[in-house]
């Protein structure tokens, strides 16, 4: 008989630990040590068998124990310590009540929405690298005090546990999580629990909202499984990234109208300030900018001034320098969506997704066009990924060069208090706040004090520790495969150089370009005495066949005789594998085809815990590179042919293992210690660590991004701001076809020396603009055989006030030649306002054409 229902019986717990469940309703515990070692007291064996997992421990514990605890006068004493410091991590000030004493425009709440949150394996609600940056965005703004709040969708099959068949094909399994055993709770109101409503696909669909709280941070999960929604409905939140097109659209509606909606709920209820940012992580989070053109216009706004109004406020986060990597939909599925997005214009809602650039298709709606358009700010998520970003979205912005794009970026980073080892957080962990080398609590230098045994036989115990880890999964693996599972117990040595590759299996990452000389590589890790092993693991989306068939071909691989147990893939890669991954690697194997990484972070987990990268400069790895860190592969970029690409990459790889990397670490002093190697450890958690840490990436965006917007949006909320900005803007739209620079003079001698100054008048046609309402600029630069302008200089033009015969304005610049060599220069003219946050920002330029 199947149970139509399932509720949970929580143990009463004797007073003395009532803390306990407080300690277990904070997802603090996932990477606070001292919370966890609690819930490990509690019963050891226990812990261990219920995976780490505070709610499961204490519903599964045995009274008996509980009274033996309650009765432990240690034990409660410290559970009393251990909950006061969560008491003050919770309400003490921090970074961001220091700063907001500065910076009046500092914003009283933030609203981050993503489709993924990665926090703890004990909420499955992730896919890969986009949910473990916004799990690790949480932690660090809830550890610098950062008001944000959290917002995304619970899925009940969360993303799916992989598995492989005997021939090393992939299988999916999506179990089903049941919220009411998850760390979190409804949101309720005295009349129960709270029910936000979204028309999506035409249907009103309901939607429960979920709290978890992530340290200080609240995380709002919206669940559609109600029994009031139809069957269709009730499917919406099932599962990550599963489904069609439609299915996507329905979760993105939800993401974003309703998740702007249960803000609301959730600011009524607790009082909690309503957020003056919103900021959307990825194109699937930007339907939240439509909900609030919609609260504005509820109010009376028109929907221009509404779109001014939501646009200030609004951060949009680009993830994918890969075209295909990006959210679209058909126009007209979204038109049947907003069909009746009162008092929305649907048509206005179209074009706000409309490819308007060469190359773009007329039936797409673009859902990062769209976040573009909705929020005043951009960013990449690191510096090449912001200058790509720049370049693959330069349509939009026609006139301008790419380095005018607004679009910037911020550089991800990865939360030190769960990503490194607990051994190594001893070590680098430092109470002392004040101290100059320490940041956010953490001292990088702290190794510099430890002699090189200390060192390298801590790096042997976490290498230890993750072949344990290894060994239990692959023996289950193979059982599971139904392979003869003896050689799992001498899998790997805690003595060989490891490296690690893990990620997921999109196929610009080139999971097997390490087999592109297979016979090479077998040498390698069969070397009687300097040998290597390779540790990889990765899920490839269900959807993605060519992905699978990559896994398969790495897993038959690692299945032959003379190299199982020294190349091995472990499934199901996930937070639980990937915590003792990066700390059990020497080296960390990454290889895209640059610039496809838009960041990449598994390479900063692995650095903070003394593994150097070797990689292909991508990502973080082309800003942060440094021979003291670890190893760039030289990127073939230039040669077309694919296959040519992969084969000369490929070849650096295996010169750069053989020649530097495997001498270094096999060459020993007389205690045993590669003494290079050790140093060369010290120096790449002391050079990237303040670097790659997540807090100092939270910061970032506080002083870069959303100050700014906070201060931009209260300049737009004032009086009528915002409708006299959108009529200005809709008046510059409609003269500006007829804005022409209709003659240049320049006083140029024959010879311009550096150093000399020389005056340009431009005569422009402003076609009843005034002359404050646009810029004219001069825009010199380097020039190249085609007249292209490079690396440009922009100089502003006065206006001196003489109009001429035909109605043009005089405008007069004095210019300073500041480098030799080839010059050239044009002139443009540019709307000019106060509100506007870049020259670039209306997409508009009226370039001399003479
Ligand atoms: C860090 C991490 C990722 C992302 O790694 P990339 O380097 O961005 O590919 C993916 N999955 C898990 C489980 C991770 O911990």
């Amino acid at each position: 008989m199947r149970a139509i229902r399932r509720f949970i019986v929580q143990p009463v717990l004797p007073e003395p630990l009532r803390p306990l469940a407080e300690l277990a309703r904070n997802l603090r515990w996932s990477w606070h040590e001292p919370t966890r070692e609690v819930f490990r007291a509690v019963d050891p064996d226990l812990w261990a068998a219920v995976g780490s997992d505070p709610l499961k421990l204490l519903s599964q514990v045995s009274p008996e124990r509980l009274d033996t605890l309650a009765g432990d006068r240690r034990f409660v004493r410290n559970l009393e310590i251990v909950r006061e410091d969560l008491h003050d991590y919770l309400t003490g000030d921090r970074w961001y009540q220091a700063f907001a004493a500065g910076h009046a425009e500092a914003p009283a709440a933030i609203g981050y929405f993503s489709a993924e949150f990665g926090i703890s394996k004990v909420l499955p609600q992730y896919s890969g690298g986009l949910g473990i940056l916004a799990g690790d965005h949480l932690k660090a703004a809830s550890d610098v005090g950062a008001p944000i709040v959290g917002v995304g969708l619970l899925y009940h099959h969360g993303y799916f546990i992989q598995s492989l068949n005997a021939s090393g094909w992939q299988q999916e399994r999506y179990p089903l999580l049941d919220p009411n055993e998850l760390p979190v709770s409804l949101l309720h109101d005295d009349a129960g629990a709270v029910v936000i409503e979204v028309e999506i696909r035409g249907v009103l669909t309901k939607a429960q909202v979920w709290v978890a709280q992530v340290g200080r941070v609240p995380l709002l999960l919206l669940d559609t499984n109600l029994e009031d929604n139809p069957e269709r409905e009730r499917l919406i939140t099932d599962k990550l990234y599963g489904g069609g097109s439609s299915h996507r659209l329905a979760q993105e509606v939800l993401l974003g109208v309703g998740g702007v909606r249960a803000i609301r709920a959730y600011c009524r209820i607790t009082g909690h300030a309503a957020p003056e940012v919103f900021h959307a992580n990825e194109g699937h989070a930007v339907f939240l900018g439509l909900e609030r053109i919609r609260e504005f216009m509820t109010t009376g706004d028109d929907f221009d001034a509404a779109v001014e109004k939501s646009r200030a406020g609004m951060l949009f986060t680009t993830h994918t320098p890969v075209p295909a990597g990006i959210d679209r939909f058909s126009k007209d599925q979204v038109r049947e969506q907003f069909q009746s997005f009162a008092p929305l214009p649907i048509d206005r809602i179209i074009e706000l997704g409309a490819e308007t650039y060469p190359g773009g298709d007329p039936n797409v709606y673009n859902m990062a066009v769209v976040g573009l358009r909705l929020g005043q700010r951009a960013n990449g998520v690191s510096k090449l990924h912001g200058e790509v970003s720049r370049q693959m979205f330069q349509g939009l912005w026609p006139g301008f060069d790419s380095s005018e794009v607004p679009i910037t970026s911020v550089t991800n980073g990865v939360h030190a208090r769960t990503w490194v080892h607990p051994e190594l957080r001893e070590v680098l962990e430092s109470p002392l706040e004040t101290d100059e080398n320490v940041v956010d609590g953490w001292d990088w230098k702290a190794l510099d004090r430890i002699d090189d045994t200390t060192v390298w036989t801590l790096k042997r115990q976490m290498r230890g520790q993750m072949i344990i880890m290894a060994r239990e999964r692959l023996a289950k693996s193979a059982a599971a495969r139904g392979m003869n599972a003896d050689w799992v117990a001498t899998a790997l040595n805690p003595h060989t150089l490891t490296i690690g590759f893990a990620r997921r299996g999109a196929s610009y990452k080139r999971l097997t370009l390490m087999l592109s000389q297979p016979d090479r590589l077998k040498a390698l890790l069969n070397h009687p005495t300097t040998p290597i092993q390779i540790v990889i693991a990765g899920k490839a989306h269900p959807a993605d066949d060519i992905g699978k068939g990559l896994i398969q071909q790495m897993v038959q691989f690692s299945d032959s005789e003379d190299v199982r147990g020294k190349l091995v893939f472990l499934p199901d890669y996930d937070m639980s594998l990937a915590r003792p991954l990066y700390p059990g690697c020497d080296v960390w194997l990454n290889n895209p085809l640059r610039p496809m990484e838009a960041c990449g972070t598994s390479g900063m987990k692995a650095a903070i815990n003394g593994a150097f990268n070797l990689s292909i400069r991508d990502g973080w790895w082309d800003e942060w590179y440094d021979s003291a860190f670890g190893w760039a592969i030289p990127s073939a970029e230039t040669i077309g042919n694919q296959a040519e690409r992969d084969a000369a990459e490929a070849e650096s790889l295996y010169e750069i293992i053989e020649r530097e990397i495997i001498p270094m670490f096999y060459t020993r002093d007389a205690n045993g210690v590669p003494a290079e190697w050790v140093k060369m450890m010290r120096a790449t958690i002391a050079g990237l660590g303040p670097k790659v840490m997540a807090t100092r990436m939270v910061r970032d965006y506080v002083e870069q991004l959303y100050a700014p917007a906070a201060a931009a949006a209260v300049k737009v909320l004032a009086d009528d701001t915002a409708a006299q900005l959108a009529q200005w803007k809709t008046k510059v739209r409609a003269a500006w076809p007829g804005v022409v620079v209709t003659r240049i003079e320049s006083h140029l001698p024959d010879i311009v020396e550096v150093g000399s100054t020389n005056e340009f008048d431009a005569w422009v046609r402003l076609n009843g603009l005034d002359a404050c309402d646009v810029a004219v600029e001069l825009v010199s630069g380097e020039v190249d055989a085609s007249d292209e302008l490079r690396n440009v200089r922009i100089t502003r033009f006065e206006r001196p006030g003489e109009t001429g015969e035909d109605g043009a304005v005089l405008f007069r610049v004095r210019a300073t030649s500041q480098t030799p060599g080839l010059v050239g220069y044009t002139v443009r003219v540019v709307p000019s306002h106060p509100l506007l946050a870049s020259r670039s920002e209306m997409g508009l330029a009226a370039v001399a054409a003479l």
